[in-house]
C-alpha cells in the first residue's frame, strides 16, 4: 500500500477538514469571529478573501489608510510609464467588490491609530474627517506593509522628489512630468523599484541617470550576474553613477529643477528625482502595542504568523521571515510571501492548522530594457558572509534549441553544497526563458533538491521552448559532474592569472578556434589549442607534470577538452563559464 507520508503527503492532506468542520472551529466561542485587518493590499486583502471562503459567518473588516484597497502596487512604475494607461487597471478589487463578493466591510481612508490589547479593540481614524472610532476584535491581522525610506538628508522635502509606493505617489509623478515638461530625471537606488522606474521614465523619453551607493544595481544579486544589465542600461543611454551615495538635494539654478549632490562631491541636475532606496517595515502600531520585534526591525511572528500576542497576527513587508536557505531571520518585501502569509493567517484563524509559512527564498524577477534577471535562494555573497561551504558553476546556454530561429542566451549561475549537492541558489539573466528556469530551481530548493535532481528533472521540450536537455538539466549535469569528480572545475575569480603565467608548471589553454580569439578577445598569456585539433596536439604533448587551465567561450568545449586532457594522463581543470564568464566578472568595459 502507498505510504502517504513517505510519498510526501502530510497527514492533514490525507483527511482534509470539511468546510463544516472548519466553520465549527471558527465559531467555537458561540458567536461569529470578529476579525479586523489593518492594511488592505497584498497580505491584508488575500487574508480577507480566504477567511471568507473558510468562514461564512466571520465579521471581517479591512482598514486601509490610503484611498484604495487591493491595488496593484507592482504596476505603479508601468502606470507612470504609461504602459498601463488607466488608473482603474491598477484596482484589482474595490471596496464594493469586496463587499459584494466576500461580505467584507472595507474602510478606505481609515487609519488604525492604536491597539488596546487588553480590551481587544483598535481605534481607527477617518483620514478625511479626523473622527475616531473604536472597533472590538477577536483576531487582529496586521498587514501594514513597509514605508519607503526617506533619510533626513538636506533638501529631502524639496518639491520634485518622489517615492513610489501608492497610486497618489504615481499620480504625483505623472502630474509633475506633465506640468514641468520634465526632460531629465535622477533615480536614486538601483533596486527593483528604482530600475523599473528608470525603464519607464526612459520609455517616456526622459533622460534618466541612476545614483546608487553600491558598485552594482540589484543589491541582492551577485555583481557578475548584473554586469550584462549594466551594459544594457548604458546602451539605452542611462548614466550609471555607481558606488556613490546621495548626500543631499538643492533647488536648481533659478529655482528650476533639482540638483542631486552625492557623497563624492558630484552634482546631477534633473527635472525630477525618484527616491527608491528601499522600504522599512511599518511597525509603529505593533511597537506601540508592545508586540515583539525581531533583530531586523520587523514584527516577530511564529511559523503560523502569530505575533507575541496570540490574538494578533502579522504578515507581509512588516514581518521578519526565516530565510529558507540560510535559516537567518530577514526581511523580504515581496508580494508572493505577503499573499501566502495572508492565506495562512486565514487558515489558522479558522482552525485549519497546521498551515505554516515555510520561510522565504527571496525568489525575484526583474524585467528591464528587454532583459530579465531572476534569482532564488542564497547568493554567493550571502554564502560567503555566513561562511557556508558552497560550490558554483556558470552556464551560458541557449533558451531553446539553437536550430530553431530566435534562440537567446541565458547566463546562469548555480550555487550548491559541495558535500551533498543540495541546491542553495540560482541567479540568471537573459532575454527569454530566464524566469522559467529560476522558477524550476526555486521549487527544487523548497523541496530540498540536489544538483542530481536538476539533472534528472523532466521538463517541457519542443524546439521553440527549450532543449531536450533543458538549461536546468544542463546546469544540473555540470554541477553533478563536479560532484562526481568527473569534471574538475574552477572559476575566474579563484584563479591568480599572474601567478599562472609566472608558473613554469602551469598553462592557460584556450580551446576555441583561432578566429574566435581574434574576434572576441582572449586572456593574456593563454596558449591556443583548438578543440578541433586537440587530440593530435595532445598526442605530441610531453609535459605531463604541468597543470592545464582550460577555457573556451562558455564552458562546454572546455569541459570536452578537459576530459581529453584527463583521459590522456594530463592534470587539467576547466574554467566555468569560459571567456564569457571572464568578461562578466571583470566587466567588458575593463577588459
Ligand atoms: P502593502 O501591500 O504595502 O499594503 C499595506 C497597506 O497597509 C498600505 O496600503 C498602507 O496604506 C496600509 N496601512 C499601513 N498602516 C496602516 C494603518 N495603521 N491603518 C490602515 N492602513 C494602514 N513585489 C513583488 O513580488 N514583485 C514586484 O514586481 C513588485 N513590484 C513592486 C513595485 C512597487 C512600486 C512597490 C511599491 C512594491 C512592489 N513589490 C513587488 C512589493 C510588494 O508590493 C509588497 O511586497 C507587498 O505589497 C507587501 O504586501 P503588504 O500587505 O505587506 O503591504
Amino acid at each position: 500500500m502507498l505510504n502517504l507520508q513517505r510519498a510526501g503527503v502530510h497527514a492533514y492532506r490525507k483527511a482534509p477538514r470539511t468546510v463544516a468542520a472548519v466553520h465549527a472551529m471558527a465559531t467555537n466561542a458561540g458567536g461569529p469571529k470578529k476579525v479586523l485587518i489593518v492594511g488592505g493590499v497584498a497580505g491584508g486583502a488575500s487574508c480577507a478573501a480566504r477567511l471568507r471562503r473558510l468562514d461564512e459567518k466571520a465579521e471581517i473588516t479591512i482598514f486601509e489608510r490610503g484611498p484604495y484597497v487591493s491595488f496593484a502596487n507592482c504596476g505603479l512604475p508601468y502606470y507612470v510609464g504609461e504602459i498601463i494607461k488607466e488608473q482603474s487597471a491598477l484596482l484589482v478589487a474595490n471596496a464594493a467588490k469586496f463587499n459584494k463578493w466576500f461580505n467584507v466591510d472595507v474602510k478606505e481612508s481609515t487609519e488604525v491609530v492604536s491597539i488596546d490589547r487588553q480590551g481587544k479593540k483598535v481605534v481607527a481614524r477617518d483620514v478625511k474627517t479626523g473622527a475616531e472610532t473604536a472597533y472590538p476584535y477577536d483576531y487582529l491581522v496586521l498587514s501594514p506593509g513597509g514605508n519607503a525610506v526617506r533619510p533626513p538628508l538636506p533638501g529631502i522635502d524639496l518639491p520634485g522628489i518622489f517615492s513610489v509606493k501608492t497610486i497618489p505617489d504615481a499620480n504625483a509623478i505623472k502630474n509633475w512630468i506633465a506640468e514641468k515638461d520634465a526632460k531629465t530625471a535622477v533615480v536614486i537606488g538601483g533596486g527593483f523599484i528604482g530600475l523599473e522606474m528608470i525603464e519607464n521614465l526612459v520609455h517616456r523619453g526622459i533622460k534618466t541617470s541612476l545614483v546608487e551607493m553600491l558598485p552594482q544595481v540589484m543589491p541582492p544579486y551577485d555583481p557578475e550576474v548584473v554586469e550584462p544589465l549594466h551594459e544594457r542600461m548604458r546602451a539605452k543611454g542611462v548614466e550609471l553613477n555607481l558606488g556613490d551615495g546621495v548626500a543631499g538635494f538643492e533647488a536648481g539654478p533659478g529655482g528650476k529643477g533639482l540638483v542631486v549632490k552625492t557623497a563624492s562631491g558630484k552634482s546631477h541636475a534633473a527635472d525630477l528625482v525618484v527616491l527608491a532606496i528601499g522600504v522599512k517595515p511599518e511597525t509603529s502600531l505593533a511597537k506601540a502595542a508592545g508586540l515583539e520585534l525581531g533583530g531586523r526591525g520587523g514584527i516577530k511572528t511564529d511559523a503560523h504568523m502569530r505575533t507575541s500576542d496570540p490574538s494578533i497576527f502579522a504578515v507581509g513587508d512588516a514581518v521578519e521571515v526565516k530565510d529558507y536557505v540560510t535559516g537567518e531571520m530577514t526581511l523580504i518585501p515581496l508580494a508572493g510571501p505577503a499573499n501566502r502569509q495572508g492565506r495562512i493567517v486565514a487558515d489558522v484563524i479558522t482552525g485549519n492548522e497546521p498551515s505554516t509559512f515555510r520561510g522565504s527564498q527571496g525568489t525575484s524577477v526583474l524585467g528591464m530594457f528587454g532583459m530579465t534577471l531572476a534569482a532564488t535562494g542564497a547568493s554567493e555573497k550571502t554564502l560567503k558572509r555566513i561562511k557556508r561551504d558552497y560550490k558554483k558553476v556558470y552556464l551560458h546556454i541557449n533558451n531553446h534549441a539553437g536550430y530553431y530561429p530566435g534562440a537567446k542566451q541565458i547566463d546562469m549561475k548555480l550555487l550548491f553544497d559541495p558535500n551533498d549537492g543540495k541546491v542553495l541558489g540560482m541567479q540568471a539573466s537573459g532575454e527569454e526563458g530566464v524566469e522559467k528556469r529560476v522558477d524550476v530551481v526555486a521549487f527544487a530548493i523548497q523541496k530540498g533538491a540536489t544538483v542530481f535532481d536538476l539533472e534528472e528533472a523532466e521538463l517541457c521540450y519542443a524546439p521553440q521552448f527549450g532543449s531536450a536537455k533543458d538549461p536546468v538539466n544542463m546546469i544540473g549535469m555540470v554541477a553533478s559532474n563536479v560532484m562526481r569528480g568527473m569534471h574538475p572545475l574552477t572559476n575566474w575569480d579563484e584563479l591568480d592569472l599572474k601567478q599562472i603565467s609566472a608558473d613554469p608548471n602551469a598553462v592557460l589553454v584556450d580551446v576555441r578556434e583561432p578566429a574566435e580569439l581574434e574576434k572576441v578577445g582572449k586572456v593574456a598569456g593563454c596558449v591556443n589549442m583548438p578543440l578541433s585539433s586537440l587530440r593530435q596536439a595532445l598526442s605530441g604533448l610531453k609535459d605531463k607534470d604541468k597543470k592545464y587551465y582550460v577555457y573556451c567561450q562558455v564552458g562546454l568545449r572546455g569541459y570536452v577538452a578537459t576530459r581529453q586532457f584527463l583521459q590522456n594522463g594530463f592534470d587539467a581543470i576547466n574554467v566555468s563559464g569560459g571567456y564569457k564568464s571572464f568578461q562578466q566578472m571583470l566587466g567588458s568595459s575593463k577588459l
